[in-house]
């Protein structure tokens, strides 16, 4: 009977839903607080190469801990500062912070560490969005090649045309471009020859089913051999095992992230790890 009322009519009065409502409207309020306040950071995971002895650069990975709701995993807040539109200023604190960082490796010497920072969408498509990395780089003092942004599939979806556009822009001034969580959008490597990507990052979701499943095996192995042939670095996301590594290793993968090498990290242990 509730199906065939229709979806919209029901729906909105069933109480979970309802509680659901309630709580993305506190979590994005705590977010506009959490600004403010300061709770926001971020860590840094490293990227290594296959044979994992050597860090090639970091992942930005955004941490908010809230006074009322604790830990709350990105996955869950970045939703909701999409939506609200809060994902700018935060977006653009992360940007800053991740410039400063890669100016702290400088620092250290190792001003051939690039800092991967994760856009979305609304960020990349926002008017400012170009003119805020450019500013970016230069108030921080970093070479532009030290920042890498990540954008995934969707923003294609959301606006190929412009999304095109801000990524010619961004290589024009030298950053460098990764697809992230390829495979699981609308990915196609036929697109990808048009666009000014250089790293291709494989989702966990593929990583996770190397050992079990020899059909994502062999969609692993075509996604290295093709993304080789339009001249692309590959990078495995979520290596959690030496079986998977020795696999990519085998498949002639480029790049290691995950947890078998090493998790996100404080910025101190991102830096001590370097010594
Ligand atoms: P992502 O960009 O694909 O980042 C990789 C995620 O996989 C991270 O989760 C990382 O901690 C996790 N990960 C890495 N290696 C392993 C592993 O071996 N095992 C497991 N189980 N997980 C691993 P995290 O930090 O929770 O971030 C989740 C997503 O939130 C990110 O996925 C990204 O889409 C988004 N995100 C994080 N920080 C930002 C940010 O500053 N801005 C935006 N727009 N999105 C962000
Ligand atoms: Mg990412
Ligand atoms: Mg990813
Ligand atoms: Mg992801």
């Amino acid at each position: 009977a509730a199906k065939q009322a229709g979806r919209n009519c029901w729906r909105f009065y069933e109480p979970i839903l309802l509680q659901k409502t309630y709580e993305k409207l506190l979590l994005t309020n705590g977010l506009r607080r959490g600004l403010e306040r300061g709770e926001f950071s971020l860590y840094y995971q490293p990227q290594f190469t296959v044979t994992g002895d050597e860090v090639i650069g970091f992942e930005a990975l955004l941490r908010w801990v809230s006074p009322e709701h604790g830990l709350v995993p990105p996955d869950r807040f970045i939703p909701l500062a999409e939506q609200s539109g809060l994902i700018l200023p935060i977006g653009q604190w992360v940007l800053q912070e991740a410039c400063r960082f890669a100016r702290r490796l400088a620092d250290l010497g190792q001003e051939n560490l690039c800092v991967a920072v994760n856009i979305s969408p609304r960020q990349l498509l926002s008017e400012d969005f170009v003119t805020n990395v450019r500013d970016g780089i230069i108030m921080a003092g970093i070479k532009p090649n030290q920042l890498e942004i990540e954008i995934t599939e969707s923003v294609f979806i959301e606006s190929m045309e412009d999304a095109v556009v801000k990524l010619r822009q961004l290589q024009a001034i030298g950053v460098t471009l990764s697809l992230d969580d390829f495979g699981t959008g609308y990915s196609s490597l036929t697109y990808l020859r048009n666009l000014p990507v250089g790293i291709l990052k494989i989702d966990k979701s593929f990583i996770d089913k190397i050992i079990t499943d020899e059909m994502q095996l062999q969609v692993v192995g075509s996604i290295i051999d093709l993304g080789h042939n339009l001249g692309l670095t590959i990078v495995a996301e979520g290596v959690e095992n030496r079986e998977q590594l020795s696999i990519l290793t085998e498949a002639g993968c480029d790049r290691i992230q995950g947890y078998l090498f090493s998790k996100p990290l404080v910025e101190e242990a991102a830096v001590r790890l370097l010594s």
